[in-house]
């Protein structure tokens, strides 16, 4: 008898620590979560008040706000994982608080401080632990947002700013493989543009492209620089390497390719296991004779690129086990859920 009700008092436990969730069933999506944090800015203040933890919800907004109007908006993104001892880590928070601030800024908004950046993602995956799912389920897909709001018909920035961040526990990405088109017509980035900056303006110009790719059965673009048609940026997505021999390339983020963190961190790994990293420009015909290709963002983390086809020509990749994109995957990915020793000091335990 003892052992029965310890046995329920064991899953009345864990239902209490876990939400209701088929955790084998998650991809990329929206799975609403209990709460949400949202901290606001005037400019009569001159800075963000003291934020709270509100549960999620819609939200309202003048009709003529900055956001909805004029696209005045930044978002980040970053996961949330659970070791294998229940604790949450967080990877490298610091670094979407810094991209945040520097896209504010392209943007004329007012960026919360890193401090208040990193409290407040701790706070919303904190009250919403339930839903981080269990060691090597997935994670808690964290989602920071700066907004213009406030009323503004004038083509000014807005007046009035809101920094919400909510969460959603996700799974895998991509299901299968990653075939690209390579996208010669419509440019994801401008030379002086905000395709460098996490701008809430830069995905809706890539739907059309890449809903024509996947009509053709590709799963994403490969854009092209506007300046010359002959060099690679980036997925619609998504930062790409590409390997040959000890090499491993990938174009330098120099306003036109979003800074992303994983991709800072795989070139970080990369080194660290000898590869010569090399951040350039990367012509097109280069990506012929690769041996490798993949690419990086923090929903996909890292996965191989199958193949890719420019004007009509499909070459194909290595991918799957024994690749170094298999090998730099485990290592980032148990980095992130504290299955392996983090000596880079990239991950921040909040529970
Ligand atoms: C967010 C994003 C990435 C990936 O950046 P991470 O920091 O690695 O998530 C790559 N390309 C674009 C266009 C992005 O918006």
């Amino acid at each position: 008898m003892a052992s029965i009700s310890q046995q329920n008092q064991a899953e009345c436990r864990e239902k209490a620590e876990y939400a209701n969730v088929n955790w084998d069933e998650l991809g990329f999506a929206l799975t609403k979560t209990d709460y949400m944090y949202i901290m606001n800015f005037t400019l009569a203040d001159d800075k963000f008040s003291q934020g709270n933890i509100i549960p999620f919800g819609n939200i309202q907004a003048c009709p003529s706000s900055g956001i909805l109007n004029y696209g005045q908006g930044l978002f980040e993104g970053l996961k949330a994982y659970r070791k294998e001892d229940e604790g949450i880590l967080l990877f490298r928070p610091e670094e979407n608080a810094l991209r945040m601030k520097m896209g504010a800024d392209r943007m004329c908004m007012p960026s919360p401080t890193v401090e208040q950046f990193i409290d407040a993602v701790k706070r919303t995956a904190v009250a919403n632990k339930r839903w981080v799912p269990p060691h090597g389920k997935g994670s808690l897909y964290i989602r920071p947002l700066l907004m213009g709001t406030g009323q503004n018909l004038g083509l000014k920035p807005a007046s009035e700013y809101t920094f919400l961040v909510y969460a959603s526990p996700v799974g895998n990405y991509h299901k299968g493989e990653l075939n690209f088109l390579v996208e010669d017509k419509v440019h994801r980035a401008t030379p002086g543009g905000t395709g460098g900056v996490k701008a809430v303006t830069n995905y809706s110009p890539v739907y059309k492209p890449l809903t024509q790719a996947k009509a053709k059965g590709f799963s994403d673009v490969l854009f092209l620089d506007a300046l010359t048609g002959s060099n690679i940026e980036e997925g619609s997505a998504c930062n790409i390497f590409i390997l040959k021999g000890n090499v491993i390339s990938t174009p330098a983020a120099d306003g036109t390719i979003l800074p992303g963190i994983t991709r800072k961190s795989i070139m970080e790994l990369a080194s660290g296991f000898g590869y010569q990293v090399e951040e350039r420009v990367v012509p097109i015909k280069e990506v012929f004779d690769a041996e490798e290709v993949f690419c990086t963002g923090t929903a996909m983390v890292l996965k191989s690129v199958a193949s890719i086809t420019y004007q009509g020509k499909r070459i194909e990749y290595k991918s799957g086990a024994e690749t170094v994109a298999q090998k730099l995957h485990a290592t980032l990915t148990g980095i992130q859920s504290g299955a392996k020793e983090d000596k880079l000091g990239w991950t921040m335990a909040i529970a």
